[in-house]
């Protein structure tokens, strides 16, 4: 209880304090989605990276060095993710790991006849029970600048933060009446539907993998372009606009925010 205190306290002068010139630089640059920001929000979102930059530990992997660009961008992407929930989201995570590029994680089971297996599996970023975001520093750039389609690797393990707090990493999300459950299936059918007859869609197929992939491959594309989401499936976006508490449509430019970067 006092601990939470404290903590609220501390976190509120660090989100009131001034912001540095050259983290600003850094955010606009590497952010681009913070240029269309109403001033209350941007403020907000400035807080919060200045939270999440005290509290987090960031750490370089496999000799990537970390610098400021590095981290203020990353923070900024979380930040904007979380921005119409609270910076609360993020409590559970310890650490921020950054790699050079994909990385390998290592994976090992045990087979039915008993005998205990080993591999490394090739990823571009995961959030870890144990409270670490591994993430590919390229990737996180590029989804920050808008230069990944509707990807964006910050937004996609975020979700997977979001879709995890009720304790389980399934696609379903916390606070739902139920009745969210059951939309966000019909939603999965339908792009499965839409998918089968060669039609377009707005973001990657990955997202059939899983309810979870679904609800964070989706999550990418409601933030990084979200007026193509929104005319493929009204439905999805409002789900979508429920669990994050943010209307992106209204500030992402209609050209397609996507494309902006280049
Ligand atoms: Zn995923």
């Amino acid at each position: 209880m006092l601990f939470s205190w404290l903590r609220s306290r501390r976190r509120r002068a660090l989100a009131a304090g001034p912001f540095p010139a050259e983290w600003e630089r850094l955010l606009v640059a590497g952010v681009r989605q913070v240029a269309w920001l109403p001033p209350d929000d941007g403020q907000l979102l400035r807080g919060m990276v200045a939270v999440l930059l005290a509290e987090k530990r960031f750490e370089g992997c496999s000799g990537l060095e970390l610098d400021d660009e590095i981290r203020v961008v990353t923070a900024g992407q979380m930040a904007l993710t979380a921005l119409g929930l609270s910076v609360d989201l993020f409590d559970r995570l310890g650490s921020v790991l950054l790699y050079p590029g994909d990385f390998k994680a290592p994976r090992s089971a045990t087979l039915g006849s008993g005998v205990d297996i080993e591999w490394r599996e090739p990823l571009e970023g995961e959030v870890s029970t144990t409270g670490a975001m591994v993430l590919s520093w390229p990737r996180v750039r590029a989804g920050g600048r808008l230069r990944d389609g509707a990807r964006a690797l910050v937004i996609h393990e975020t979700a997977h933060l979001l879709d995890g707090l009720d304790g389980e990493i399934d696609g379903a999300i916390t606070g739902g009446d139920g009745r969210w459950e059951e939309e966000f299936a019909v939603c999965r059918d339908h792009y499965a539907e839409v998918l089968d007859e060669g039609r377009a869609v707005p973001f990657d197929d990955y997202a059939t993998t899983s309810p979870a992939e679904f609800f964070a491959v989706a999550s990418e594309c409601f933030f990084q372009d979200p007026h193509p989401l929104w005319r493929f499936d009204h439905t999805l976006y409002d789900l979508l606009a429920m669990a994050w508490r943010q209307d992106p449509r209204r500030r992402v430019p209609a050209s397609g925010g996507a494309r902006r970067g280049g």
